[in-house]
């Protein structure tokens, strides 16, 4: 099998890494094309997610000096999540299988040969997983796993420990595609798409250069993001909190009732107290509801979720 691969690679403002990185996924893809294990056809493909530096200018060079280097410029930033998409789609249209890895190549590029390996026996989506999370902060490392148990716990199905690491095939990314969310959360949409599917290990290293693209903020915004387009129970929860302060309310009523006929003076202060936790709750309540609505009010729209400004890519598009 002469499979033609493109590996997709999401940048924002990455001058920094870029040099080594393009230096190391050529040297990469040169090796497996040299043992016959990729086509000579296969590339590296960088999406500029709108960046405000050098990004788009190095791309464009490495693409003038070797044309195993591909580019996909974004109109503007759109965020990891869907410039990876851009590149997803763009890719399918030319190779069999599609390796997407970050730019600061965190994730070892080594893995690609076992993910190959797992297609070619037929498995259509390969996971990469990180066997361990040692080189992360306590914080990162505490709050990660949370995350995977949390949405676990609500019935999204990820799989543990794997971020957007992972081989799909032409078939696959083209599936993907049929999901039209505009809240995009890819590797809780992955796991939906089903056909046969694979898990490769691999150490996780540092951010080699440059500052990370996820400061918390936007962490916290993804794994929201991720909750939320993938399940509905914490509205379900706003339901259940809301019967059980009911039942409450009852019980507080009927004591205070029969405080009130036993003639002992009722302890206004409590009923105070419980009013403003009630209306707390109530408050937060119908902040996720409204989360949601929000939600369905921009899925509503079905605005475009990108636009691509230029390609670079000599090779021919091949679809039917
Ligand atoms: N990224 C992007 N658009 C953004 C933010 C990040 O394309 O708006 C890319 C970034 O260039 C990198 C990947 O997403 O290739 C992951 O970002 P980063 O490595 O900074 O995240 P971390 O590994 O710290 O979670
Ligand atoms: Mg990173």
């Amino acid at each position: 099998m002469n499979t033609v691969l493109y590996v997709v690679v999401p940048c924002y403002n990455e001058e920094e890494v870029l040099g080594e990185t393009s230096a190391r996924l050529k040297e990469k893809l040169r090796s497996l094309m040299s043992v016959g294990k990729i086509s000579e056809e296969s590339k590296i493909m960088f999406v500029n997610d709108g960046s405000k530096d050098k990004t788009w200018q190095l791309i464009s060079k490495y693409h003038e000096e070797d044309k195993i280097f591909s580019g996909v410029n974004l109109s503007r930033n759109r965020g990891h999540q869907t410039a990876l998409l851009a590149g997803l789609n763009t890719a399918a249209k030319y190779a069999d299988a599609i390796v997407s890895m970050d730019a600061d190549l965190q994730d070892d590029i080594n893995a690609v040969d076992e993910m190959l390996d797992k297609f070619e026996g037929g498995a259509e989506i390969v996971y990469g997983v990180r066997k361990s999370r040692k080189k992360d902060s306590f914080f990162k490392r505490f709050t990660a796993e949370a995350f995977y148990k949390i949405i676990d716990k609500m019935g999204g199905e990820v799989v543990f420990n794997h971020a957007d690491y992972r081989l799909m095939s032409k078939r696959a990314v083209e599936a993907l595609s049929e999901y039209k969310e505009a809240n995009l959360f890819l590797r809780g949409l992955v796991p939906m798409i089903g056909f046969k599917s694979d898990i490769v290990f691999y150490e996780r290293a540092k951010r080699f250069a440059g500052e990370s693209k996820y400061p918390l903020k936007k962490m916290l915004a993804l794994a929201y993001e991720g909750i939320t387009s993938l399940t509905v129970t914490p509205i379900k929860m706003v339901r259940r909190t809301g019967v059980a302060f009911t039942i409450l309310g009852i019980l507080g009523l009927a004591a205070t009732i029969t405080l009130f006929c036993l003639g002992i003076a009722a302890q206004g202060w409590i009923t105070i107290a419980a009013v403003v936790t009630m209306a707390g709750v109530l408050e937060f309540s119908l902040g996720i509801i409204g989360d949601y609505v929000g939600k369905t009010y921009m899925e509503a729209k079905h605005r475009p979720r990108y636009f691509i400004a230029e390609v670079l890519n000599d090779a021919e598009t091949r679809d039917e």
